[in-house]
């Protein structure tokens, strides 16, 4: 018998026109025979959102704005239209949301918005052969809704080389969830994550595309809006569009294996106006950064980087998945309020995973020991120091009882932390993964640089943002209360 290929839909679309979008993805709804209805929630990924510090990290608000008319114009017997996320970084979601300009569009169109920070938080249990848990958390909209919409910003990723679909499923946990496996087994997570619901309708924004980092990403002009009803087949052609061979993204493989869709293009019919050849002309200069940090940071001023191995047997050379992306993002969260951060801060070494034998550090270098699974044993400036790893694998963290990772919390610890040690050489930061938020309190204060967490306009701001979290997360979740 002849199994029926998945088709997705590659579309011309240079510019961030609501109107224009709303036609491309209603039409593309018509020829994938997408029809929401019931409770449809639209996904985006708004990790992070800045019109100025991080203008391409986000799916834009013209892109869900076309989204949600095209949604009203194909869907039948709506019981809700929403838009859930939840951001990175710890950062509130409603900051997020008021930064990426959805506040407006949400308001127009008189959908709802959940903030998946402020949810309940519900088990699902899993029983795919090869799921690394029995159990994942997720926010309890996701659970009730009928018509999942996944809109992905197409970008590069540093941890898992691009982020498209199915990556874009992080975004459904909270901070106490979101992190626990967020290592070495964060490729397996995202597989994971599929099983709880697979999204009918996907939308790629791929008209201005980000490279390199996922927090930072570098604007490529890609043109390009692509659209499908499998996530693994979305992901296969995108992989296609940037010159990436799918079986090198561990999630998409895994979710492959697992039976949630193809990675081969002899399974996927690809259609729309813009030829996959033509739009890999046009991505010939398009990069990817998928470098370890000891390469990363050769040459790049006064930071340098130790890398030792690492405890699990699938990636023993190094942790893709944890804190040494969370440097490197933290890095270009410090360029972007100012240039040239690693020469303009005092000699830092970041050592992590287990490291055998002496440092040579220079006379007035200080160390970074980052994250759990890090272990040393020497002498830094005359002093015996023994760092002992603290690492648990996954099944011996239990996600029933996580830590919060509240914001307020995470920044006390860590500046607590720093005031410490702040005159020793050295310096010891638990977590796995140590998250790019503690990485920017740590290599301010060892390193001396202006600390973007503290930047009094951007933390006012938060602060508000995160005061209505909480609020609003007691009456969510105890009274069933929800704030606009
Ligand atoms: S402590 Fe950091 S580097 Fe080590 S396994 Fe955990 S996330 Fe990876």
């Amino acid at each position: 018998m002849l199994v029926p290929k998945h088709k997705v839909l590659i579309v011309r679309c240079d510019a961030y026109d609501p109107e224009r979008i709303a036609g491309i993805v209603k039409q593309g709804m018509q020829e994938l025979g997408a029809r929401p209805s019931g409770r449809i929630l639209l996904k985006p990924n708004v990790v992070i959102a800045h019109p100025r510090r991080f203008p391409h990290a986000f799916t834009r608000r013209e892109f869900l704005d076309g989204v949600i008319s095209a949604v009203k114009a194909r869907a039948e017997n709506v019981k809700e239209i929403a838009v859930g996320e939840r951001s990175g970084i710890v950062i509130p979601t409603r900051y997020s949301f008021k930064q990426a300009g959805y506040l407006d569009v949400i308001k127009r169109h008189k959908v709802k918005a959940y903030y998946f920070d402020e949810s309940r938080q519900v088990p699902v249990r899993l029983s795919k052969p090869g799921r690394l848990r029995d159990n994942v958390y997720v926010p309890q909209p996701i659970t009730e809704c009928d018509y999942l919409i996944n809109l992905p910003k197409f970008k590069a990723h540093p941890w898992c080389r691009v982020t498209f679909s199915l990556k874009n499923f992080i975004g459904l946990q909270d901070d106490r969830h979101r992190l626990v496996d967020h290592n070495l087994f964060l490729e397996h997570k995202i597989a994971d994550l599929q099983e709880v619901i697979e999204p009918k309708f996907i939308a790629i924004d791929g008209i201005i595309a980000g490279q390199r980092m996922m927090l930072t990403p570098t604007p490529f002009p890609l043109g390009a809006i692509v659209m499908g009803t499998n996530s693994c087949a979305v992901d296969t052609v995108a992989c296609h569009m940037v010159h990436i061979d799918p079986k090198d993204v561990a999630h998409l493989r895994f979710a492959a294996e697992r039976g949630y869709g193809p990675m081969s293009l002899d399974e996927i019919e690809v259609a729309g106006d813009f030829p996959l050849e033509e739009v890999q002309e046009r991505t010939q200069s398009f990069e990817i950064c998928f470098e370890r940090i000891d390469d990363y940071f050769r040459d790049d001023g006064n930071l340098t980087c130790t890398v030792g191995t690492f405890p699990e047997e699938h990636s023993p050379d190094y942790c893709w998945g944890g804190c040494p992306g969370a440097l490197q993002e933290a890095m270009h969260i410090f360029k972007t309020f100012y240039p040239e951060p690693e020469k303009r801060m005092k000699r830092i070494r970041y050592v992590v995973g287990k490291v055998a034998g002496p440092l040579d550090l220079e006379g007035d270098e200080r160390v970074i020991f980052a994250g759990n699974c890090t272990s040393w044993e020497g002498r830094i400036g005359g002093d015996a120091v023994k760092i002992e790893s603290s690492y648990k694998t996954a099944s011996a963290v239990d996600e029933r009882r996580t830590r919060s990772h509240d914001m307020l919390l995470k920044m006390s610890k860590a500046l607590w932390n720093c005031a410490r040690k702040r005159s020793s050489r050295y310096i010891r930061v638990t977590g796995c993964p140590v998250s790019v938020a503690e990485h920017l309190h740590y290599l301010s204060t060892l390193g001396k640089i202006k600390n973007p967490n503290l930047e009094p306009r951007l933390m006012s701001m938060v602060y508000i943002a995160y005061w209505r979290m909480r609020i609003s997360r007691f009456l969510n979740r105890f009274l069933r209360i929800t704030l606009r």
